[in-house]
């Protein structure tokens, strides 16, 4: 009798217990746009909207916040453009050219890459590109070249040793400095030429930075042999850029 009284009360708690657990209800699946165009669904016992992510600031201001921030890196050197650590370089330092072989078609050029190409974005094809000094020291060079329209070339110092900055592909009315002045890290040293201009001497709208060991002006963008690219830096060596 008692086993059976056990037994029985045993299987009327689990009733009483089961009446008082909630049933689950399911959420609609619907949701709620939120201002920044995300979006959230309803959770929660009550099935509440989600709360929205709050706004931080508008696009346009943010994308004018990085334009002022500095583009000091390690070592004193700056990036020459904005986002460079974005861009994607269709030529790296130190790639070997040719017109069949070259990931920029049609080409001209072959031998090793002196230097880091960096590509525009879409949205600057018709905007002006800022270029700037990626060290401080005295601009030597100031012309028309063969194969880049407008070329600059600056002296500057890593430690001891002495090295020429090559941009290439330069507006040359935009770069305000004349040959002997000094230019600083990060100041503005001009704009990029129009793409297939004069400007560029018909290539595309993007910067060719050349960095050569030693106090010797020499503006090549390509070199025929290894040996020869010793004498040239990787760019992505002093200041970040995509490899
Ligand atoms: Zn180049």
């Amino acid at each position: 009798m008692i086993l059976f009284g056990l037994v029985l009360m045993g299987f009327l708690g689990l009733v009483i217990l089961r009446e008082k657990v909630p049933e689950q209800i399911g959420c609609t699946m619907e949701a709620r746009v939120c201002p920044d165009g995300s979006s959230v669904g309803r959770s929660g016992p009550h099935c509440e909207f989600a709360p929205c992510r709050e706004i931080q600031g508008e696009p346009d201001e943010q994308a004018e916040v990085e334009v002022v921030l500095p583009y000091r890196q390690e070592l004193g050197f700056v990036s020459p453009l904005s986002r460079a650590g974005e861009r994607v370089t269709q030529k790296p330092f130190g790639m070997f050219i040719t017109p069949e072989t070259s990931p920029v078609q049609p080409e001209r050029f072959r031998g090793y890459h002196t230097g880091t190409d960096f590509e525009t974005f879409e949205e600057e094809a018709e905007a002006d590109v800022v270029v700037r000094a990626i060290c401080s020291g005295p601009m030597l060079l100031k012309q028309r070249a063969s194969g880049y329209g407008g070329v600059v070339v600056q002296r500057c110092f890593r430690g001891q040793e002495p090295m020429t900055i090559v941009y290439g592909h330069l507006r040359l009315r935009s770069v305000e400095k004349a040959v002997g002045e000094e230019l600083l890290a990060g100041e503005v040293l001009g704009l990029l030429g129009t793409g297939e201009s004069q400007e560029t001497d018909g290539e595309r709208k993007h910067l060719h930075v050349g960095i050569r060991s030693g106090g010797e002006v020499d503006i090549r963008g390509y070199v025929a042999s290894k040996p020869e690219l010793k004498e040239w830096i990787d760019p992505c060596q002093l200041f970040s850029c995509v490899r």
